[in-house]
């Protein structure tokens, strides 16, 4: 087997007390016969399984770490906040702190509130845009992914028709649909929910047209739904003011995660002037929703982020990886497709529907050094230097040769 004696001592333990070994999006059994399901340590751009193998790391724990694993400024402000308590009986004022840099990043945001992933940020904005118009219907794209709670899970099992009964379905970049669904809502729209691009598992990424997002903003205008951007998975990767900023189009909230906080658990919601007073009508928290120490380390992440150099570093880095990439599988005669932003990328193979090659590609990379997904988005971060890429790529080209046709 190419699985280290510990990651498999460990398998067999985590299956007698964590049921399948593993769940959710970090279960390798559902992409790989390769990756460790285990994982020791990170530094920079490179993280260790409990067998001592160290990986360049294309994943950055899927999404969070954009400075880097253990970035130093980050992990200063953690031990000091954790120096002087993390879950205290009122809120830190480092929560004030960082929501006033929040709101002086993104455009968007007159107010900033604070939870813990991605599904409590999308959540929240539901919750927020229910409480604010009176109405209950959701429109949102078919097949995106804004958690894993009932309203918006894609898996059925658990999950009832009335939990999603108010969903309305439209297609990413499919303006007439959104109109369609609209119309379907009626006078009982609350909210448009949009990613600021379809990045869906298991299909090429898709960039959302400018008209696209233009015509939602002035849909949710025209009929009073609030406009949220789930920014959960773009947000501080591609433009620190908020992935529609570059196109103008700007969202009556939005939700933040992943990313925000350099890994530690962090999410948040961001919204207009409009909307402040609905959020005190709601009733929304969490034990652990304003502990210190993520907070620090958002504060922390985000200064780091407005000195201006990590976000073009991805940009230019991830272009290296995209033309190193382009040219292996030329090289070795293999069709890919690259699609997304280049700090994001998705790498797929022509007429690969079932995914095979991608597998045999992302197991062959994993066994030479290079922690990747074959059916997810990659995630760069600005501890890749050009050279961290030039060493992927010295990998990849051997992952190419192995599944050349
Ligand atoms: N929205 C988007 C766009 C996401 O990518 C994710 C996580 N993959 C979520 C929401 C949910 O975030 P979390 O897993 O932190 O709850």
């Amino acid at each position: 087997t190419v699985l280290g004696e510990r990651e498999l001592a460990l398998r067999e333990r985590a299956r007698q007390v964590i049921p399948g070994g593993m769940y959710g999006h970090m279960s390798v059994q559902a992409f790989s016969a390769a990756h460790p399901q285990f994982m020791a340590s990170g530094d920079g751009c490179r993280v260790t399984d409990t067998d001592g193998r160290t990986y360049l790391d294309l994943m950055c724990g899927w999404g969070p770490v954009v400075l880097g694993h253990r970035h130093p400024g980050v992990t200063a402000a953690v031990l000091d906040q954790l120096d002087r308590g993390d879950c205290l009986d009122g809120t830190s004022p480092v929560a004030v702190e960082f929501a006033e840099l929040l709101v002086d990043t993104i455009p968007s945001a007159d107010w900033a509130m604070f939870c813990k992933n991605g599904s409590d940020a999308t959540t929240t904005s539901v919750t927020i845009a229910r409480a604010a118009t009176g109405k209950r219907k959701l429109l949102v794209a078919h097949g995106a992914y804004h958690g894993a709670v009932p309203w918006c899970s894609l898996r059925g099992s658990g999950v009832t028709a009335e939990d999603q009964a108010h969903l309305v379905h439209y297609e990413y970049n499919d303006l007439a649909s959104a109109e369609a669904a609209a119309a379907e809502a009626g006078d009982d729209l609350a909210a448009i929910v949009v990613c600021p691009m379809r990045h869906d598992i298991k299909r090429d990424q898709e960039l959302v047209d400018p008209a696209f997002a233009r015509g939602l903003r002035a849909l949710a205008d025209r009929t009073g739904a609030v406009l949220i951007l789930d920014d959960v998975r773009c947000g501080f990767r591609l433009d620190l003011g908020g992935s529609w900023e570059p196109l103008g189009v700007r969202p009556d909230l939005s939700a933040w995660s992943k990313a925000i906080a350099n890994g530690q658990a962090l999410g948040a919601v961001t919204g207009v002037e409009a909307l402040r007073d609905a959020v005190r009508k709601i009733y929304v928290t969490g034990s652990f929703w304003t502990a210190a120490v993520p907070l620090a380390a958002g504060l922390a992440t985000l200064t780091e982020l407005r000195n201006g150099v990590a976000l073009p570093a991805m940009a230019r880095t991830g272009a290296r990886l995209r033309e190193g990439l382009a040219a292996q599988a030329a090289a070795h005669g293999v069709e890919i497709r690259q699609t997304g932003p280049v700090q994001m990328p998705m790498l797929s193979f022509a007429g690969d529907e079932d995914f095979r090659l991608a597998t045999a590609f992302a197991e062959a990379a994993v066994q030479r050094g290079v922690y990747l997904h074959p059916w997810h988005n990659w995630f760069l971060s600005a501890a890749h230097t050009d050279e961290d890429i030039d060493a992927i790529l010295a990998r990849t080209d051997d992952a190419f040769a192995a599944v050349r046709p």
